[in-house]
């Protein structure tokens, strides 16, 4: 089906998780109410085909989803399930499908929203005397090093990973049927990795490669290593909040299968395994940079910041 015949249910379901986290975050009784908030938050859905999302705090919070990242997703997600569950009824991989995209858009849509609760927007606001909107060039003129945003980059997608994380398997927040044909069947874990990989996959068509040699350079560090260092979040976090194991060689035979199916459905090169293997030091090299700045930034942005920052993980 065409992305036009969803568009309004997309919107609705962002919609939902901004309302949800905002909520959530809000409360009086949960852990993450550390500082009381009385902004008000806001979605807008950008009609330009950009294949984005950013984040900004003026009187409001805003977050902005470009109609372009919405619109790949919805492709992406639709001809993978359609490949991969061949065996399933229509209804079955509609549900799946849905499933899948909501999960997608919530790490997406949670990402900004740490940006703007983890204090990222109001640190930049102070420093530039302005209101600046996160995105996707690093603007010099920002105040930071590329190196700092990459690690505000690093600390967004650690909040996303985890709430997507608690989302996916919190049952309360789900209709009936997920419940029955998802997790009663023990899929949950699954359709999030396989939407941590389809997200990833859509977001690397606009981000620098790990091959790129620049990337010290860019304003988020490299698709390949979000989505690795990402993993390593899910591993941490599903054994400790939810007491389920999985293993690091698991999550990688994961990402190897559906970058595959992904790669042949779009007609593109494997090449993430390639790359993985052949610049694993480069990558570990950059990955470990990230980590120690990430301590010293910590404490430039914890009086920014509206809610408890959590461990990289
Ligand atoms: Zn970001």
């Amino acid at each position: 089906m065409e992305f036009e015949a969803f568009e309004n249910l997309y919107q609705h379901i962002c919609q939902n998780h901004v309302e949800r986290l905002y909520d959530l975050y809000n409360s009086e009784i949960n852990t993450y109410n550390t500082k009381s908030n009385s902004k008000k938050i806001i979605i807008k859905f950008d009609p330009r085909e950009i294949n984005n999302a950013s984040a900004c705090s003026d009187a409001s919070d805003i977050i902005i989803i470009y109609k372009g990242l919405l619109k790949n997703l919805h492709k992406a997600t639709q001809l993978f399930i359609e490949r991969e569950y061949q065996l399933l009824t229509d209804d079955e991989k509609a549900t799946i499908s849905f499933f899948v995209f909501s999960i997608s858009t919530h790490f997406i849509i949670c990402h900004e929203f740490a940006h703007l609760y983890c204090g990222h927007c109001d640190l930049l606001n102070k420093i530039n005397n302005k209101n600046v909107c996160l995105r996707l060039d690093f603007d010099s003129d920002i105040g930071i090093t590329p190196l700092d945003h990459q690690a505000l980059e690093m600390n967004a997608d650690a909040v996303a990973a985890c709430r997507t994380t608690d989302y996916v398997l919190f049952e309360p927040y789900h209709h009936r049927s997920i419940i029955e044909s998802i997790h009663n069947k023990n899929m949950a874990v699954d359709l999030l990795l396989k939407a941590m990989n389809i997200t990833f996959f859509v977001l690397r068509s606009f981000m620098p490669p790990i091959s790129d040699i620049y990337f010290e350079t860019r304003s988020h560090h490299p698709a390949l290593l979000r989505q690795i260092m990402n993993n390593q979040t899910l591993i941490k976090y599903l054994q400790t909040e939810y007491g389920k194991s999985i293993s690091e060689k698991n999550i990688d035979e994961h990402f190897a299968s559906d970058e595959k199916t992904l790669c042949e459905l779009f007609y593109v090169p494997l090449n993430a395994e390639h790359y993985k293997n052949n610049l694993s030091q480069v990558i570990l090299e950059h990955e470990q940079k990230l980590r120690t700045h990430w301590n010293s930034l910590y404490n430039k942005l914890a009086p920014f910041s509206r809610s408890e920052l959590p461990p990289i993980f």
